[in-house]
């Protein structure tokens, strides 16, 4: 019904679909000028304005709008379409039922990251986005528990860009929402490809960025990912930060509960260097902590960071939560997380991130268990 009025709004030569649950994109040719623009807008906005009748109910509706401009914003549809939602996104955050018209001024990437951002447009169409998978481990007997999912853009000129670099631009340009649903649905599929390879249960730990998590679509994006992968919800987990939750911990709350109602997992990445505060961990449902490799990187010799690792795995045992020690090394980190009973190691020591295909690899020839000193692998096989 609401199509139907939207469509009725708008000129034969112009072109509307519906791109998602409740989201649709109009292209409007020859719609360019602010008179232009708050014409349309206005007829659009009040077309949805009186309620709609269904089953005796009075159903009430408005709607948030984002426009971009060819080719003043950009000159492909791929960005047209990504910088139209930030701007709806805006329009979001700054009321509702209105319409915002995108400016590079307020959401753009720092001045220098102007060419990185239009290549990333460019690398979507190409294909150069890729995932690499990072084993974890079981910390006594180095066996490979699941994989953590990792975003890489292979540039056909600046070589490998690392995800440290292009992910907040992605997040501020609202292209993580597409670049985040793909790496879920792949993630999912690979899993299927692992386990079949490893011949046993496996996991799979996903990168939530907050713009991601905070995306309306966000659930439909992983029914998608668990339907078209047919795995199960508890194959997954989600990663997300600290900061991600405090944002708005009350859609946290909503969603952490429908994403436990699938059975995913919530970990808390880069545990213990976001906002720290414990009372979260009492709220909402998390199942892993993840320690941040800053505190793993100068252990065993600092006391502090000892100190640090010993109380976050108390705290984690007397919650039920695992344990996930980020960035190890060396086996003098391995030896001192096992001793202090840290079950899960991820890290150079026990695996790169990869790609698939060594991934695979490592878990035939089950390549960590035979990296341990022969005299401990005969107490553990
Ligand atoms: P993260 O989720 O904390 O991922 C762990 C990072 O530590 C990865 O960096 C990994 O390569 C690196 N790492 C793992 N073991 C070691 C080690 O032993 N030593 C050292 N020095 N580093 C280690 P990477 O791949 O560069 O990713 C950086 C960050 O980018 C990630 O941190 C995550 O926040 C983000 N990211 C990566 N892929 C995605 C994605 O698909 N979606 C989202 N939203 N964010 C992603
Ligand atoms: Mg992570
Ligand atoms: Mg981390």
């Amino acid at each position: 019904m609401a199509a139907a009025r939207l469509r009725k709004t708008l000129r034969d030569s112009d072109t509307m679909a519906r791109v998602g649950g409740d989201e649709f994109v109009a292209v409007l040719p020859g719609t360019f000028s602010d008179a232009q623009i708050k014409l349309v807008t206005g007829r659009l906005l009040a077309a949805l304005h009186s309620p709609f009748e269904i089953d005796n109910h009075t159903i009430y509706v408005s709607a948030s709008i984002g426009i971009s401009i060819y080719p003043l914003h950009a000159e492909d549809e791929v960005r047209l379409v990504a910088l139209a939602d930030a701007a709806m996104g805006r329009a979001k955050e700054t009321g509702k039922s209105r319409y915002v018209v995108y400016s590079a001024r307020q959401s753009g990437p720092p001045e220098h990251d102007i060419s990185l951002e239009a290549a990333m447009f460019q690398a979507v169409r190409e294909g150069e986005f890729l995932l690499y998978y990072q084993p974890i481990v079981d910390a006594p007997t180095r066996q490979i528990q699941g994989f953590e999912t990792l975003m890489r853009w292979k540039h056909p000129t600046l070589g490998m860009v690392p995800p440290v670099r292009f992910i907040p631009i992605a997040e501020t340009n609202g292209l993580i929402n597409l670049l985040g649903a793909w790496a879920l649905k792949a993630a999912c599929v690979q899993l299927k490809q692992f386990e079949e390879v490893a011949k046993r249960e496996l996991y799979i730990s996903v990168n939530i960025s907050p713009r991601q998590f905070r995306n309306d679509k966000f659930l439909d994006v992983l029914d998608d990912a668990l339907a078209f992968s047919s795995l199960s919800g508890e194959r997954l987990v989600l990663e997300i930060t600290e900061g991600t939750l405090m944002i708005d911990p009350v859609h946290a709350e909503t969603i952490l509960a429908k994403m436990a109602e699938r059975r995913a997992r919530i970990a808390i990445d880069d545990f213990g260097t976001g906002y720290s505060s414990l009372a979260y961990l009492k709220r909402f449902p998390i199942s892993v902590l993840k320690i941040d490799r800053a505190f793993i990187k100068d252990l065993p010799d600092s006391q502090k960071d000892g100190a640090i690792c010993n109380a976050v795995l108390d705290l984690a045992k007397h919650l039920d939560l695992s344990v996930v020690a980020e960035g190890v090394e060396t086996e003098e980190q391995m030896r001192f997380l096992d001793g202090r009973g840290c079950q899960y190691v991820q890290g150079y020591l026990t695996g790169k991130p990869m790609p698939a295909h060594v991934a695979m690899a490592a878990l035939k020839e089950n390549l960590y268990a035979e990296l341990l000193p022969s005299e401990l692998r005969a107490g553990i096989l």
